[in-house]
């Protein structure tokens, strides 16, 4: 059977064949969007990242005729009212400059002490099939904001976030430790059950 995963980071591609190999799924071919025939990608305009996940693989689904796995996730900082949240990835205003939105982070929690930096990552992924049938799942990872970053590794704000139970910061975890904690992991593996049903 085969599978779209609307995405374009093979990360996350890598991520899922993973985590549907340890659960012992076997017979899924996952398909990139690279490899998928071309359709127009959909405007992310949704409010919440459930409702970006869902235009995703509808217009999968729907373009392709396969079910379609796609994912979005963001920061949820609780001081902002779960901002960054579905804006995470252009809250500077520009489109995935992590430096210039972790700075615009830093700068707005400035003066907000220790015990009310809580946040989490949250991830939702979804699965659509052609038919119609919907399936949301979400992972959240919860921690807080440091006051300065930490660490080389990871993406995005990994280096502001300290997760729950850690003296590192996600920037300092390795990429195989933060997998089998993180959001997305986490939202991944509840997939694992819907997947083999198909
Ligand atoms: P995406 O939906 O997975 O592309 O994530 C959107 C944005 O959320 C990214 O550009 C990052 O700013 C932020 N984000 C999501 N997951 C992570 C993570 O695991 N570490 C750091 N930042 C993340």
């Amino acid at each position: 059977m085969q599978l779209l995963v609307a995405s374009n980071n093979p990360k996350k591609l890598k991520e899922l064949h993973t985590i549907l190999a340890e659960a012992g799924i076997e017979g899924v071919e996952l398909i990139p969007l690279s490899e998928a025939e071309p359709y127009p990608e959909p405007v992310e305009d949704g409010r919440t990242c459930a409702d970006n996940a869902l235009i995703k693989a509808r217009a999968g689904a729907k373009a392709t005729g396969l079910p379609c796995v796609a994912d979005d996730s963001g920061l949820a900082v609780d001081e902002l009212n779960g901002m960054p949240g579905v804006l995470s990835a252009r809250w500077s205003g520009r489109h995935g400059d992590d430096a210039a939105n972790n700075e615009l982070l830093l700068g707005q929690l400035a003066h907000v002490p220790e015990e009310r930096r809580s946040a989490a990552f949250v991830s939702v992924c979804v699965l659509v099939t052609p038919a119609g049938q919907e399936h949301v799942v979400e992972g959240r990872w919860p921690g807080r904001v440091l006051t300065a970053p930490r660490g080389e590794g990871g993406f995005g704000y990994d280096p502001l976030f300290q997760p729950e139970g850690e003296e590192r910061s996600a920037a300092e975890m390795t990429p195989e430790e933060k997998n089998a904690v993180s959001h997305r992991g986490q939202a991944l593996r509840q997939l694992v059950p819907v997947v083999a049903a198909l």
